[in-house]
């Protein structure tokens, strides 16, 4: 017998983005909910540690305040006004965001901090009227009775949940696709990740541009600088699973090579610090189309495998998936039902965002290592890109501070 049960309509497993998201909402829709998760926090997460334009949008629905003053006054996120591509050639493609004087948006294009910090930022912000958060708390064990989940979880002591809905955001070894059985790694449509946190790499751009670096004769992979605060960034590399089985490619020796002796970038590690060893983590792409609902379940973030994959990026598409679970799951309390007929549309709301990413992704799979280096040599340094950067980043902007995220049953 478990010392503790606790009854809730909603259990969100995991805090990460997508269910510190739901939970977020659930809140400011005014629902009682248990939100669950294994690590105390603050704690570490393996990641670029890049906020994009969707969760400033997301934060804005939240409160408007935190983008405009929480984050900017937080010494722990970096605001960072464009991105730097080195191609495989060795050229260099600068994409900065200069507002205009007197723009109505002079925002930066992306954040950057430490998921330590911004996981527990987020947590910080849970509204103990609605949220029963319980940290450390491992969930082990899934079962259905009926239309009642029984779900057994590891703490101090044990304690049992029972609730209508889940919303599985327990990442990419999720416990709830494990009970499911649909923990299944699909090579084309993963990617294989390290991070390591150096502090003084040269030359980081003064407008904190996240650097982004294709290696020669490596295809579907890019290595990364992200500045961070304290004069330390975020240095990663990853590549498409299919691409690095197929070619043998073991990413630890890369990415020390890259380090260590590439021509491009070793000269900025000369005198730079590492302060922790490469740690490897797994992204499950978008371009896997999982069915993220079913009879008394939705899955979030990583779980529904949502990470958009041409760019890496799974905070912002988990948390707009975190904000779309919670309108779900406020539907289903007021429709009585939790079963898979009433989240039937959950899944086109959350594809109908990703699709040209899942497109572009499909077309760079389909070519030739010839014909995609050819192809980034010649688009990212071509003077239209950066027309069309210019043309299209105010109305990304718009979208992010002014559009509402709509969400249609
Ligand atoms: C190297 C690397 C670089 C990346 N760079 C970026 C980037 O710069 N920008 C970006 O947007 N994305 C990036 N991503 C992707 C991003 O990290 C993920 O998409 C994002 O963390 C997904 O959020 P989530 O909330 O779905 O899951 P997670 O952040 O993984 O959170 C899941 C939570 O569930 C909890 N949990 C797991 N199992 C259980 C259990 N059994 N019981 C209770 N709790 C449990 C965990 O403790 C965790 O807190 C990167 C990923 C990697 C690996």
């Amino acid at each position: 017998m478990p010392s503790e049960i606790v009854k809730t309509d909603i259990l969100i497993i995991g805090a990460g983005p997508a269910g510190a998201t739901a939970s977020l909402f659930l809140a400011k829709l005014g629902i009682p909910h248990l939100i669950a998760d294994a690590a105390i926090f603050p704690r570490d997460k393996v990641c670029g540690d890049g906020l994009d334009l969707k969760v400033v949008r997301v934060l804005r629905h939240l409160d408007p305040a935190i983008t405009e003053h929480e984050l900017p006054a937080n010494q722990m996120f970096t605001p960072c006004w464009g991105t730097r591509f080195f191609t495989q050639n060795g050229r260099i493609a600068d994409f900065i965001y200069n507002p205009p004087p007197g723009t109505a948006l002079p925002h930066p294009l992306f954040w950057t901090a430490k998921r330590f910090c911004f996981d527990a930022f987020l947590a910080k912000k849970f509204d103990k009227r609605y949220a029963d958060f319980r940290q450390g708390v491992k969930v082990e064990h899934i079962q259905k009775d009926g239309n009642e989940w029984r779900v057994l979880a590891t703490t101090p002591s044990d304690l049992e949940i029972r609730a209508s809905l889940i919303i599985g955001a327990d990442g990419d070894h999720s416990v709830l696709l494990r009970h499911l059985g649909e923990r299944k790694i699909d090579r084309r449509h993963y990617a294989g990740t390290l991070r390591q946190y150096w502090r003084g790499v040269a030359d980081i751009h003064p407008k904190n541009l996240i650097e982004v670096y294709f290696p020669p004769g490596l295809p579907m992979s890019y290595f990364y600088i992200f500045p961070l605060a304290n004069g330390e960034a975020n240095v990663g590399y990853g590549m498409v699973s299919e691409v690095a089985a197929k070619g043998r490619h073991k990413l630890r020796d890369i990415f020390e090579r890259l380090i260590r002796e590439d021509p491009v970038m070793a000269p900025r590690f000369q005198r730079a610090e590492s302060l922790e060893e490469p740690v490897g983590w797994g992204i499950p792409l978008a371009s896997r189309r999982r069915r993220a609902f079913g009879d008394g379940y939705l899955l979030a973030g990583d779980a529904a495998s949502l990470v958009c994959p041409t760019s890496g990026e799974g905070i912002g598409t988990g948390m707009i998936s975190g904000y779309i679970a919670a309108h779900f799951a406020q539907k289903a309390l007021l429709d009585k039902r939790f079963d898979a007929e009433q989240f039937k549309n959950y899944d086109r709301e959350l594809y109908r965002r990703l699709q040209s990413e899942i497109r572009l992704y499909n077309l760079m799979m389909s070519l030739s290592p010839r014909v995609y280096d050819f192809g980034l040599n010649l688009i990212a340094p071509h003077p239209l890109f950066r027309w069309s950067f210019r043309q299209r980043v105010g109305g990304w902007l718009k979208t992010a501070y002014e559009t509402p995220i709509e969400v249609r049953f």
